[in-house]
C-alpha cells in the first residue's frame, strides 16, 4: 500500500520519490510497546522520522536520552524546545534493558542538547554506553552527540566509554547556520569531529548533512571537503522535510539522481563511505554502513 508520507500543510507538494510503503506485521507495534514500557523516548518518534516504520519493523530504533525537551531551537527540528526535565539517572539501565528485550545487534543513542547541564549530560551518555555493554556484550553502540558547546572534557567523558561509532551532525553549510541552527557553530562542529580522530584514531567517525534548506551545490562541495579534512569516515546526506509550518520551508526537493551525484562529490572529497538519498537519516541503516566501513579503517 503506497501512502504519501504527509507532514503538516506544506507549501510545496512533495515529489513521488518521498512516498513510503508501510511495512506489514506486528514488529512495529512490539517495538513501540518496548519503548513505552521502558519509559524511553526515541528520536524516531520525537523528530517524526519518515523511516521509523521501516526501522522499527526491522527491530531497530534510535534512543533519545536526557529527556525530550531541548535547550536549543534549531529551525528544522521537531523536538520540543522547552525547560528540560530533571536528569533521570535510571535511564541508562532502562535503555540497556530495552536493547536486551529488542535483541538489538546495533543501537544508536542520541540526545537533546542540554546546555543547562555541566558537561552537557556527557556522563549520562557514558553511563548509558556502559549499561548497554554490561547487559548486551554483542551489541555495537553508536552515539549521536551534541557539540557540548565545544567542551573537550565532555567529549573525553563520552569517548572514554568507548562507543563503536561517534556521530555528530554538521547538518548544513556554514552560511546557513545562523538561520538553521543559530546556537551551533560550524567550525565548532568540525573541530569536534577532528578531535575524535585525534584522540581515538581507530574509532569510526560519522556525520550528516541535510539538503533543501537553501544551500548551493558549490557550498555542499566545500562542506564535504571540510568534513573530509576532519578524518570523518561516514557521511549521510538526506532531504530536509518540514515537520510543521512553524519550521523552515523546504527550499528544494533534490531528486534521487542529484543525490547520487552529491554522494559521488562527497566521496571525491575523500570520505570513505557516503549514503546520499532522499529519505536517509543519521541512523538509517547504521549497522550496514558501520560493517562496510569498519573493514576499511
Ligand atoms: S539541538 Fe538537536 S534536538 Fe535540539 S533542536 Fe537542535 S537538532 Fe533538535
Amino acid at each position: 500500500m503506497h501512502i504519501r508520507v504527509k507532514t503538516c500543510q506544506q507549501r510545496t507538494p512533495k515529489p513521488k520519490w518521498l512516498s513510503r510503503t508501510l511495512p506489514k506485521g506486528g514488529v512495529y507495534r512490539q517495538i513501540c510497546e518496548t519503548i513505552k514500557n521502558n519509559e524511553l523516548a526515541t528520536v524516531c518518534q520525537e523528530a517524526r522520522c519518515p523511516n521509523q516504520f521501516e526501522c522499527y519493523a526491522k527491530g531497530s530504533a534510535t534512543f533519545m536520552i536526557l529527556g525530550s525537551r531541548c535547550t536549543r531551537n534549531c529551525r528544522f527540528c521537531n523536538v520540543e524546545h522547552a525547560r528540560p526535565q530533571p536528569v533521570d539517572h535510571n535511564e541508562p539501565e532502562r535503555v540497556a534493558e530495552a536493547v536486551r528485550q529488542m535483541g538489538l545487534r546495533y543501537v544508536v543513542i542520541t540526545s537533546v542538547t542540554r546546555d543547562d547541564l555541566d558537561h552537557g549530560g556527557a556522563e549520562i551518555f557514558a553511563e548509558t554506553i556502559r549499561a548497554v555493554r554490561r547487559k548486551n556484550q554483542q551489541t555495537l553502540i553508536e552515539v549521536l552527540i551534541p557539540d557540548f558547546q565545544g567542551d573537550e572534557q565532555s567529549l573525553s567523558i563520552v569517548l572514554d566509554a568507548a562507543p563503536d561509532v561517534l556521530n555528530h551532525n554538521v547538518e548544513t553549510v556554514a552560511r546557513l547556520y545562523s538561520k538553521v541552527r543559530p546556537q551551533a557553530i560550524y567550525q565548532r562542529s568540525l573541530t569536534l569531529l577532528r578531535r575524535v580522530k585525534a584522540l581515538k584514531n581507530n574509532m569510526v567517525v560519522k556525520s550528516g548533512i541535510m539538503v533543501g534548506l537553501g544551500e548551493s551545490d558549490d557550498e555542499l562541495k566545500e562542506t564535504f571537503r571540510d568534513i573530509a579534512a576532519t578524518g570523518c569516515d561516514i557521511l549521510i546526506v538526506g532531504q530536509y522535510l518540514q515537520p510543521s509550518l512553524k519550521h523552515l520551508d523546504v527550499d528544494r526537493y533534490v531528486s534521487p539522481e542529484q543525490f547520487s551525484a552529491l554522494g559521488l562529490l562527497a566521496r571525491e572529497q575523500g570520505i570513505k563511505a557516503v549514503v546520499a538519498a532522499p529519505l536517509v537519516r543519521s541512523s538509517y541503516k547504521a549497522e550496514e554502513l558501520f560493517r562496510e566501513v569498519s573493514q576499511r579503517i
